[in-house]
């Protein structure tokens, strides 16, 4: 039947049908930079990755942009805070967003365009605008959109364009605007805007690009024609994509997407995240606890991408669980004895269904909680065989092999897990090698070297313990 998915737009589960299927263009919209990310917007990322490595898994050329919001009034009152202009103060956070999403797993894009490099795109739109009267200036040098002249707008959100705009990050920018609906595609400048390296001149007038207008000039630029999936949190329907279709259709006067995905937002210990709860976590801090990337991605994957996700304790454990199951199954399938010919034990079976099984359930609009399902269906069938049959054949065993191989092209799990018990390894014969070095030491005497060592574990957060059968360490923080 085919990949189908979920289409904001068309509020229903609509077949995935790209203009071309050699090159399949994605735009999703990526980290605003002003400060870290945290896990709900990882939860967000991790869609991204699921849609990308399960479009290509599906044979698709996937030519997927993901951009950096580098300016916008949260990034450059952070940057003014610090002391620090635009570009210095979002390097920072763009480097830990990318750090952070490789140790998740997440595949690199294709292409990571970052809003203040297409400030020319971006003034050729509005350009575009006024020239069509969609668009009209203000005397602070301000351009705004005109919703009257776009009787299109809200179909995506299905809100009613007459009613007043909520979820505009910053207020107090209006002045000027000849109806209360109409937004900035362009802000006049500001105090300090220049210091920060935020303004850049226009034909209208000196200032900055409204967020809207980023994501519009970045998605035709680097997409370009019609994007076939556009992709985004929930909370970016109103204004923001609502705004993009806007700007962009009025400027090109084509269809600007064809098929819009949102992801539910994450909630932790069942509440919504904000600075005032304190709730708000990042992966690097999470990392550095010794929670387990691995862990960390399968709970942040598990749930259907339009249902509501609960980060907890509990649910962190019970993933970390899973991950070890798929890892000592990895494991014991690569060791397990096998024999050239002779019977076979229903391993093979087993692996067949389970691909076909796996690739029903995410055809539907990636239900990755079924996928997942059978995958675990898949360790159970065949563990049960490995149980009963000390020996297999090698050509089924390397079918349930190539079964799990190919299902972790789509999830990572084990992918991101092997990478970790690798680490650990190196990290437990490294801290051996250490012990040793100390007791050598201590044997010798040498108590400011042996001392050193301690330090120089203690500094990775290890900590030993000297009893009479030896020396043993642990972790300062268990792991999960
Ligand atoms: P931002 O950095 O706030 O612009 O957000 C980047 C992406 O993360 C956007 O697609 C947001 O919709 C998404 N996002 C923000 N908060 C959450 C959350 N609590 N859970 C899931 N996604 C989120
Ligand atoms: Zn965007």
């Amino acid at each position: 039947m085919g990949v189908r998915l979920y289409n904001t737009a068309s509020r229903s589960v609509q077949p995935f049908s790209p203009q071309d299927p050699g090159r399949v263009g994605i735009y999703a919209c990526g980290p605003t930079l002003y400060g870290p990310a945290h896990i709900g917007n990882f939860r967000t990322f991790l869609f991204y990755d699921l849609v990308h490595r399960y479009l290509e898994w599906r044979g698709y050329g996937v030519h997927f942009v993901m951009n950096f919001t580098d300016v916008d009034d949260k990034t450059i009152a952070a940057a003014r805070a610090r002391g620090a202009t635009l570009a210095d103060h979002t390097l920072v956070y763009e480097r830990q967003v990318v750090e952070e999403a490789d140790l998740l797993g997440v595949r690199r894009f294709d292409v990571y365009p970052r809003a203040t490099a297409y400030i020319g795109p971006m003034v050729a739109l509005v350009e575009r605008l006024l020239e069509r009267g969609l668009a009209y200036t203000t005397p602070d040098g301000s351009v705004f959109f005109r919703i009257a002249a776009f009787p299109d707008y809200g179909a995506l959100s299905g809100r009613d364009p007459g009613a007043a705009r909520t979820g505009e990050r910053v207020a107090g920018d209006d002045y000027g605007k000849e109806d209360g609906r109409d937004f900035a595609l362009w802000k006049g400048i500001k105090e300090g805007d220049r210091e920060a390296g935020a303004a850049w001149s226009a034909p209208w007038g000196e200032g900055r690009p409204g967020w809207h207008l980023e994501c519009s000039a970045m998605a035709l630029s680097e997409v370009g024609g019609t994007v076939d999936l556009h992709l985004g949190g929930e909370d970016l329907i109103f204004p923001h994509h609502e705004d993009e279709i806007a700007q962009s259709e009025g400027a090109t006067g084509n269809p600007f997407v064809r098929h819009w995905l949102h992801a539910k937002h994450l909630r932790v210990e069942g509440r919504k995240m904000s600075k005032s709860l304190g709730n708000i976590v990042g992966v690097g801090t999470l990392l550095a606890e010794g929670v387990s990337a691995a862990a960390l991605r399968h709970l942040l994957l598990s749930a259907h991408y339009r249902t509501e996700l609960n980060f907890t304790e509990e649910g962190l454990k019970a993933s970390r669980r899973a991950v070890d199951r798929l890892l000592d199954f990895d494991s014991r399938l690569l060791s397990h004895p096998v024999r050239s010919s002779g019977p076979e034990s229903g391993v093979r079976e087993a692996s067949e269904s389970a691909l076909a099984s796996f690739r029903e359930a995410l055809d539907d609009d990636l239900n990755i909680a079924r996928g997942i399902a059978v995958l675990f269906g898949f360790v159970n069938r065949v563990n049960g065989r490995l149980d009963t049959h000390a020996v297999i054949g090698r050509a089924e065993r390397d079918a349930a092999c190539a079964a799990l191989a190919s299902i972790d092209e789509v999830l990572g799990l084990i992918e991101v897990g092997r990478r970790e018990r690798r680490v650990d390894k190196e990290l437990g014969d490294w801290i051996e090698e250490r012990i040793e070095a100390r007791r050598r030491a201590r044997a010798a005497r040498e108590w400011m070297r042996a001392d050193a060592i301690r330090d120089e574990l203690a500094a990775e957060g290890i900590v030993l313990e000297d009893g009479p059968a030896g020396t043993r360490w642990k972790m300062r923080q268990g792991r999960h």
